[in-house]
């Protein structure tokens, strides 16, 4: 399985991983954990959901981290929207993120 980069969220850096069947075995396409500092993503399916569920293990991890108490259903479209984003803009998200 292909070694995905680490993730910087606040000061911690979160492995990400695949495990196949995690949806089905969990009921999820994604998990995260602020005590282990991992994403896990499930594998299957097109690449454009599982980059929005990535986005959405992130977001809720800020949430976690920043003890913001947002609804699922926030998250849910703050992640897809942020993939959206920085998916169509790859090179405005390149300029305004280098200093
Ligand atoms: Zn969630």
């Amino acid at each position: 399985m292909k070694k995905l980069p680490k993730v910087k969220i606040g000061g911690h850096r979160y492995s990400v991983s695949y495990k196949p069947n995690l949806a089905r075995n969990h009921e999820a396409a994604g998990m995260s954990c602020a005590n282990t500092l991992e994403i896990i993503l499930d594998p299957d399916g097109k690449k454009s959901h599982i980059n929005e569920v990535f986005w959405h293990e992130v977001v809720e991890q800020i949430n976690y981290l920043h003890e913001l108490d947002l609804p699922h259903a926030t998250i849910s479209t703050l992640g897809s929207c942020l993939q959206q984003v920085l998916t169509d803009n790859p090179k405005v998200s390149k300029e305004f993120s280098r200093s």
